[in-house]
């Protein structure tokens, strides 16, 4: 297989762009190899920029639930393309958009719309700090929300420990109201909350950022228990999970309801859109209604909203989700039974559609397990799937997603790469 085109794309992408890339994990260094150029996608599969054609497990990292351009969507942008493509006035699109996200996701009672999973819970972070007029908040070790200073923290040792700087150029102000617990462990939440002073607590309601982890039976209701009883935010960044792993999101999936949610990624139909929402009494302390700042030049772009909303009409059709699970839980038993019958320790953890093969005799339930599995091995599996022409996330701390343009027949070559590269 030759990768000559992309690989002289990659010299001159790294002239210019530190990195070569636009989003650091695209680089692939943790699977060492370069990456490839993506020229074309198509239903299941992309092609890269020297022809070659690979079977696409990463879904533009979650968005592309329906596959790489869906005729419906394609169409609908086009419609909406000319009639404009931005106006910074409000639109109707923005509306029907809203009104459609709320009937998925009744939590959400009122609804902003940004650009990006950050600007979400950005947002909705100094939402709940002005709400509660508290400073702290509580985040999980291994979760990702996003790139926000107060976010980009790191868990020091021990259970549950305020936060230090995980990235340079973060001050030590931004991370010192960030407290990090253990995903699944609420004994940790427990003693964060009880000063009475954290004003909101983010969580993955199904981890996907650490690979993927699933809370414990008890995990969330306890955190809506503990949350309501210290008057604290419970947030919800269904970023990931939003129209994943069941239509009304992972709250619908746990009948847990959040007084906040963020959401992302499949809400903007393969085009850059999210939001924030929740409560209604939380929501109207937003500018102008009220005192919180928070403004964007391309918030409610028609073109995504008009993207996102047919998505979301394509998904709400029947069966979509069963289909979903059929084709994720194929692929699962077939890749675990790929590693374990060639001996090599495995623990596959899946909700729906999105999954994780851990390297590693788990169980994987935190981050803390996640880091025992054996990434050297998920390297070379990483490249050697790539080479049989299937693109996987290249890293053992993310997930894998499976879309409706994916056939069994699909998912079985997938489950045969699997075989010959876990060994080889
Ligand atoms: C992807 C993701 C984000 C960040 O979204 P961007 O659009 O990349 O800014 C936040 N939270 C979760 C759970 C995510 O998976």
């Amino acid at each position: 297989m030759s990768i000559q085109k992309s690989q002289a794309i990659f010299e001159r992408a790294k002239a210019i762009i530190p990195g070569g890339v636009n989003s650091p994990v695209r680089a692939c260094r943790s699977v060492g190899v370069d990456p490839v150029f993506i020229a074309q996608g198509d239903g299941s599969s992309v092609w890269d920029a020297d022809g070659n054609k690979y079977l696409d497990l990463i879904g533009s990292w979650g968005p592309l639930i329906l596959g790489h351009g869906h005729p419906e969507i394609l169409d609908t942008i086009k419609d909406s393309l000319s009639m404009g493509t931005t106006f910074g006035a409000p639109t109707e699109i923005e509306v029907k958009f809203a009104e459609t996200l709320r009937a998925a996701v009744p939590s959400m009672e009122m609804i902003r719309a940004v650009s990006s999973g950050t600007e979400a819970t950005m947002s909705a972070l100094r939402l709940a700090r002005g709400f509660t007029g508290r400073a702290k908040i509580i985040k999980a070790d291994g979760g990702y929300h996003g790139h926000a200073d107060c976010l980009l923290v790191a868990a020091g040792s021990g259970a549950a420990t305020l936060g230090i700087p995980g990235s340079a150029g973060v001050p030590e102000g931004a991370a010192r109201d960030t407290i990090v617990v253990p995903y699944n462990d609420l004994p940790s939440v427990e003693r964060a909350l009880a000063g009475g002073d954290v004003a909101a607590l983010i969580i993955e309601p199904v981890a996907g950022n650490m690979g993927l982890v699933i809370p414990k039976p008890g995990y969330l209701e306890g955190l809506r228990e503990l949350t309501k009883k210290h008057g604290t935010v419970l947030i919800f960044d269904e970023v990931m999970t939003g129209f994943r792993v069941a239509f009304g999101g992972a709250q619908a999936r746990y009948g847990i309801t959040p007084d906040l949610t963020t959401i992302g990624k499949i809400i903007g139909g393969g085009l850059p859109a999210a939001a924030f929402g929740g409560r209604a009494e939380i929501m109207q302390k937003l500018a102008p209604l009220g005192p919180v700042y928070q403004a964007g030049t391309l918030s409610g772009n028609p073109l995504a909203m008009a993207a996102g909303l047919k998505a979301m009409e394509i998904l709400a059709r029947p069966r979509t989700y069963e289909r979903l699970e059929q084709l994720g839980q194929r692929l699962g038993d077939g890749l675990l039974a790929a590693a374990t019958g060639a001996g090599i320790p495995a623990v596959m953890n899946r909700v729906g559609s999105m999954l994780t093969l851990f390297f590693a005799p788990g169980p994987i339930t935190d981050y803390e397990t996640a880091k025992t599995s054996d990434t050297k091995r998920f390297g070379s599996f990483f490249r050697n799937m790539r080479d049989r022409g299937v693109f996987l996330p290249p890293s053992q701390f993310e997930a894998m997603f499976v879309s409706l343009a994916h056939t069994d027949e699909e998912i079985d070559q997938i489950i045969a790469a699997a075989k010959a590269s876990v060994v080889d």
